[in-house]
């Protein structure tokens, strides 16, 4: 997959977003810094870094700060919707969404929404493939 929406310059808009997101992360327990970025349906950017916790499974993701400024900044009933998505290690390599995040993202994904990953640019449907989403609620429920 190639990404024919979403300019070089955009990308490495977004790489400086998720790499200034990524010195804000909270990691006194892995130091393990990781920061996302991700371009919206209404032209803006949104970011996010990990927030690590004593209770070590309470740890945040930095998608999980990223969604949730999306959710805070959007205008309207529903939060924009993700366009463009890459996220960062410390080292500013890098870094593919962990299981948990992919299915976050994809409650968020506009339409073939495309990722950075460690393998080149992906849609959300190649990154989780057949997801479980809001539309499956709709059409199953009883
Ligand atoms: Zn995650």
């Amino acid at each position: 997959m190639t990404d024919a929406k979403i300019s070089e310059a955009t990308w490495v808009e977004l790489r400086g977003a998720a790499n200034a997101a990524m010195t804000k992360a909270y990691v006194p327990y892995s130091k393990f810094p990781v920061g996302a970025a991700a371009l919206t349906d209404d032209g803006r950017i949104v970011s996010g870094c990990n927030v690590e916790n004593a209770s070590y499974g309470l740890t945040l993701c930095a998608e999980c700060s990223l969604v949730s400024e999306l959710a805070m900044s959007s205008q309207g009933v529903a939060p924009a919707k993700l366009v463009a998505f890459t996220c960062v290690d410390g080292h500013g390599n890098i870094l593919m969404p962990c299981g948990r995040c992919r299915q976050l993202l994809f409650e968020h994904s506009s339409k073939g929404m495309i990722l950075e990953t460690v393998s080149g640019f992906k849609t959300i449907d190649e990154v989780i493939p057949d997801a479980f989403g809001p539309r499956d609620l709709e059409d199953r429920a009883l």
